[in-house]
C-alpha cells in the first residue's frame, strides 16, 4: 500500500480518496505519520489512554485548535490520530477496543436502550400493518 503524504494516510488501490490524488504516493516509511482514526474527544481520551499504556507513540491534532476548543466547548472537538507507519497495525488493533468494543457502562445509555426499543416495537407494528 502507498502513503499520500499530503494528507498522511494510506492510499489503498493507488490513489488517495481524500485528496482524490492529489498529493504525491510514495512507500511508506516506518516513522512516517498516518492517520489512524478520527473521533471525539470521549473516544480520543479513551484512545489516548490505550495507545499510552501500550507504549505506542501517536500524535494528536485537534481539529480546531486549543482556542476554540475552549470557546465551543470540548465536546464538539474533533481529533486526529496519526500513528507511525511502522505500528500502524498494532495502533489499529488497540483503536478497535475503543470504536467496536462494548458501551461505556458509565454513560448515559440506559436511556437510550430503552429508546432502541421503543423503536423496534415501532418497527415491528409497522410491519405487521403492512397489507403485504
Ligand atoms: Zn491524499
Amino acid at each position: 500500500m502507498l502513503y499520500c503524504e499530503k494528507c498522511r494516510m494510506m492510499a489503498e488501490n493507488g490513489r488517495c480518496d481524500s485528496c482524490k490524488g492529489k498529493g504525491p504516493l510514495r512507500q511508506p516509511l516506518d516513522n512516517d505519520p498516518v492517520l489512524l482514526a478520527k473521533t471525539d474527544q470521549v473516544s480520543a481520551a479513551m484512545l489516548e489512554g490505550i495507545l499510552q499504556d501500550e507504549g505506542v507513540p501517536f500524535l494528536k491534532e485537534g481539529r480546531m485548535g486549543a482556542g476554540m476548543t475552549t470557546w465551543a466547548g470540548g465536546m464538539l472537538e474533533e481529533y486526529s490520530f496519526y500513528v507511525p507507519y511502522g505500528v500502524l497495525n498494532q495502533a489499529a488493533e488497540l483503536a478497535k477496543v475503543v470504536f467496536d468494543g462494548a458501551p461505556d457502562p458509565l454513560a448515559e445509555d440506559a436511556l437510550e436502550d430503552e429508546d432502541m426499543e421503543e423503536l423496534e416495537e415501532l418497527t415491528e407494528q409497522e410491519e405487521e400493518d403492512m397489507p403485504f
